[in-house]
């Protein structure tokens, strides 16, 4: 492990960043705290500072030299709500809310590398610090790029990362192309005829289409798809009755759907409408489907995918960083900076041993450990990619 000297001298102030937006967290677009806090800390390290970008977002400016090559570096600023029960003496002091996803340390990482860069200029070029709210569900990363990030801040490349508590501190991964699956949800609402339940035949049973949809929706992953091919189809929640002698009037159904291929999404979006369409046709209904498309893949470029390796094995060593790892379906709004910029997104492995909560968990809290690990590679990968 190779922790950058001047990362090392500032890692009790990391520390302490991290804990304070740890204990005070906010959530999507209200990271009004959050976001003054980082603003403050940058213009303190000397950074020019723009706030206001997707409402709390901030981008940090730190030029040295000729200032020509430029790349991002983008955290993400907003907690969940979660009701934290880690017992840590930084505990969120907002109930029902929590950095339960380690938002607090990658902001943490990036203030701390944005401290060290700006102490010892030794780069040739403009480093942007992008601390992007919203990650969570809201695409707080699409609306800063909807709202012009990379025309206002042009750069060639753009990085994010994530820890990762499933895989060992002291690792990381990543690879090129799809890393992190699209993001859809789905509402179907079947509309019959509601009814005496001891008289079904006087009436149009929804329950009826929601018992063949739940079981034919899996079809399209099981008999539409190529083998080879990933995707996810998931009801997730079934809606409809109130009473034992009645039938309802309408049943909704509603989930979500993952994949890594735009013609695969397509597919299932086009094969969920006609089952929908044929099974409200077989038992004489109406049945409506609103299809979403949230978050697309998270697909990372070649050449920068090789560039955030090297900075990666320079950090923990080549053979810690495993560069053709598994693939999952989660998602990370970082995919919309990515769909309009080269670059790579990483895990930063963050596991204390097997019992580590996950993400997401209200037993979760971020790994320090991981601090200085993940800020020494937002500078190691900065002086490679702007070297002198
Ligand atoms: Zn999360
Ligand atoms: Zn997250």
């Amino acid at each position: 492990m190779t922790v950058a000297p001047e990362i090392a001298a500032l890692l009790p102030d990391i520390k302490t960043w991290r804990h304070h937006i740890h204990a005070n967290p906010e959530t999507a677009f209200e990271e009004t705290a959050t976001s003054a806090f980082v603003a403050d800390k940058l213009r303190s390290f000397g950074l020019d500072v723009h706030t206001g970008l997707a409402k709390t977002g901030v981008v940090g400016v730190l030029r040295n030299g000729s200032g020509a090559g430029a790349i991002g570096l983008r955290a993400d600023l907003d907690a969940l709500h979660v009701h934290e029960k880690s017992g840590v003496p930084h505990a969120s002091k907002v109930a029902g809310k929590m950095h339960a996803c380690g938002h607090d340390g990658h902001t943490a990482m990036l203030l701390g590398a944005a401290a060290a860069l700006a102490r010892k200029r030794d780069f040739d070029g403009t480093v942007y610090f992008i601390f992007q709210p919203a990650e969570e569900n809201e695409g707080g990363g699409r609306v800063m790029v909807e709202e012009g990030l990379f025309e206002r801040f042009p750069m060639s490349a753009v990085y994010g990362m994530h820890n990762w508590p499933l895989s060992p501190i002291g690792t990381m991964a990543t690879r090129v192309g799809p890393l992190m699956g699209a993001f859809d949800i789905f509402e179907i609402v079947a509309t019959g005829k509601g009814a005496h339940a001891a008289m079904p035949n006087t009436g149009r049973d929804p329950m009826m289409f929601a018992s063949h949809a739940i079981s034919a929706l899996q079809t399209i992953v099981a008999r539409n798809l190529h083998p080879l091919e990933a995707g996810v189809v998931s009801v997730t929640q079934v809606h409809g009755g109130d009473t034992w002698n009645v039938t309802p009037e309408e049943v909704v159904l509603r989930g979500t759907v993952r994949s890594f291929d735009a013609a695969v999404q397509d597919l299932i979006e086009r094969r969920m409408r006609t089952i929908v369409a044929g099974i409200a046709a077989t038992f004489e209904m109406t049945a409506t489907v609103r299809y979403e498309r949230r978050y697309p893949a998270t697909v990372n470029a070649e050449t920068e995918t090789k560039h955030a390796i090297a900075a990666a094995s320079a950090v923990v060593g080549a053979a810690n960083v495993d560069s053709d790892p598994t693939t999952n379906m989660g998602s990370e709004d970082f995919a919309f900076m990515l769909q309009a910029k080269p670059g790579c997104y990483v895990w930063l492995g963050a596991g204390r041993g097997p019992d580590t909560p996950n993400v997401h968990n209200p037993h979760y809290d971020f790994n320090d450990d991981a601090l200085p690990i993940g800020a020494s590679y937002w500078v190691t990968l900065a002086r490679q990619q702007l070297g002198v």
